[in-house]
């Protein structure tokens, strides 16, 4: 059976052929091809700007009253649920995710509609007192246009994360997948269309990022940019969002420290650590890739998870396994050379070891790696690698933990493990990072509180009310109004 044909869908129209050809996504599991997919080219960008003007300026979506905007976006939560089963095992076939991880990002893109939804209706201004004879007030508007460039790492939950709150503030949405996972993206834009959304509300661009990406995000008809991915695009997504001086939202990568002191629990927090930095194989933007332990503690946890990586089992993403592939075997040489580069820094303990049976053979494997004696200066303590390697640095110090942790060119996330108040609140006060977890390292369908970073990490936030300020202006009327 030949693979699915994934459409672009601009408007009402959807386009199973496209101006620059077609690409193909990969089970990185196997290399076998799951679906093609019809790439746009400019002609394609400037019909799906039009398609999201024209409904952002004369749809029904901003003639609506709010909770009725609301009542559609609880619909899309609920389809999304409905078709839990079926979205996640594409997921997981696309990405390469395990499937219980696939499971999480369906039922966190209906958690991201459930809460926006609930806020759709409540999105208040103030009044402003000016004294006698004056009234002001402030509107909050939707922004107008908004695209959202996704990466391939959770990407149907990350399309939910950056659509649920725009189409609150009733904004319209152009959404660019990555290249890597175009098939969850138009089951995204299939549950729009049945929930009732309006024609041209969400639109689905997929293409080359340097080509249509780039296109989309100079073009003069977008307000407003939320870019997912890294560094390097992201700055170049700034830059073209420079050119006609429009807002972006940007969340970019991180090297996120989890510090653990003598006095943690340690049978809950090692589970934690582990978790953190070998969650779709470290291809996770938070994860917690370097870990600060107290000296005392040192040898003795790296002994256990040494033995907790060695026992994992790896494998194909629908079958459920501790560790899936990295996203496609350009990558896996990526992760590979900076094996050889903790080899320099340090000592690489696990990860030599790419495994040379057959059925692993075929797809994008690596063995997780732990690097000790590498100092923080090192690149394998400083540099994005997603994948997954651990690198163990010693502190002696609270003050030597924070200064460590703060000493990295990113700052998204921490994770800090003490049965000491006075330390998790200490550090909790100075660590440079946009959210800081205390003996644990997410709470499952995390969406009510901000995420974003400090430094190279980003700006802007995501999830939470906070997020919905990006996809907003704030108009003040002023009336005079004197009796006589
Ligand atoms: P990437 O290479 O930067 O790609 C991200 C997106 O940008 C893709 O859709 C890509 O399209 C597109 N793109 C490429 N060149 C472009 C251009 N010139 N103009 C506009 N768009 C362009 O990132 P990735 O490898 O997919 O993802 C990994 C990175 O994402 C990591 O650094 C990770 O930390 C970060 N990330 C951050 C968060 C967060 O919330 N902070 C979450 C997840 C991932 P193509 O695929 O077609 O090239």
């Amino acid at each position: 059976m030949s693979a699915p044909v994934i459409p672009l869908v601009i408007g009402d129209k959807e386009y199973s052929e496209a101006s620059d050809g077609f690409g193909e996504s990969r089970n990185p599991a196997t290399g076998a091809v799951v679906a093609s997919f019809a790439r746009a080219g400019e002609k394609e960008v400037n019909l799906a700007v039009s398609a999201a003007r024209r409904a952002f300026d004369e749809g029904p979506w901003n003639r609506m009253r709010p909770f009725e905007r609301a009542r559609i976006m609880h619909r899309i939560g609920e389809l999304m649920l409905e078709r839990r089963d079926e979205i996640a095992r594409l997921e997981s076939e696309d990405s390469g995710k395990p499937l219980r991880d696939a499971y999480w990002e369906v039922d966190c893109s209906a958690r991201f509609f459930e809460f926006y939804g609930g806020a759709a209706d409540k999105l208040q201004g103030r009044s402003i007192p000016l004294g006698p004879n004056y009234s002001d007030w402030t509107v909050r508007e939707g922004i107008g246009v908004s695209l959202h460039i996704i990466p391939w790492n959770y990407p149907f939950q990350l399309i939910a994360r950056g659509v649920a709150p725009a189409l609150a503030a009733g904004c319209s949405v152009i959404i660019k997948p990555a290249t890597e996972t175009p098939v969850t993206a138009y089951e995204f834009l299939k549950i729009c269309r049945e929930a009732g959304l309006p024609e041209g509300q969400v639109n689905l661009i997929n293409g080359r990022g340097s080509l249509v990406g780039d296109l989309l995000a100079r073009h003069p008809g977008v307000d407003q940019i939320t870019f997912t991915g890294s560094v390097a695009t992201g700055q170049r997504v700034m830059e073209a969002a420079a050119s006609h001086a429009i807002p972006t939202n940007m969340e970019l990568g991180g090297k996120s420290p989890q510090v653990l002191f003598a006095d943690a629990e340690m049978e809950k927090a090692l589970p934690i650590i582990a978790g953190g930095f070998l969650t779709h194989a470290g291809q996770v933007c938070n994860a917690g890739t370097r870990l600060l332990v107290e000296r005392s503690i040192h040898d003795d946890v790296v002994e256990r998870l040494h033995q907790h990586i060695q026992s994992m089992r790896l494998g194909a993403g629908v079958d459920d396994p501790d560790m899936g592939p990295l996203i496609n075997t350009s990558h896996r040489d990526d992760v590979e050379r900076y094996y050889e580069v903790a080899r320099g820094d340090g000592e690489l303990l696990l990860g030599a070891d790419v495994p040379s049976d057959t059925a692993l053979a075929e797809g994008a494997f690596v063995r997780p790696g732990l690097v000790i004696g590498a100092s923080n200066e090192t690149r394998i303590a400083r540099e994005e690698v997603f994948g997954p390697i651990l690198t163990v640095i010693p502190f002696d110090t609270p003050d030597e933990a924070i200064r460590i942790a703060n000493d990295s060119p990113f700052g998204l996330v921490a994770g800090v493990h003490t049965t000491n108040i006075n330390k998790a609140l200490g550090l909790g006060e100075k660590l440079r990072v946009g959210q800081v977890w205390i003996n644990s390292f997410g709470v499952g369908l995390d969406v009510e509180f901000p995420f974003g970073g400090y430094k190279l990490s980003g700006f802007g936030r995501e999830k939470g009310l906070e997020a919905i300020a990006a996809y907003q202006q704030i108009k003040n009327i002023c009336i005079h109004h004197p009796l006589s």
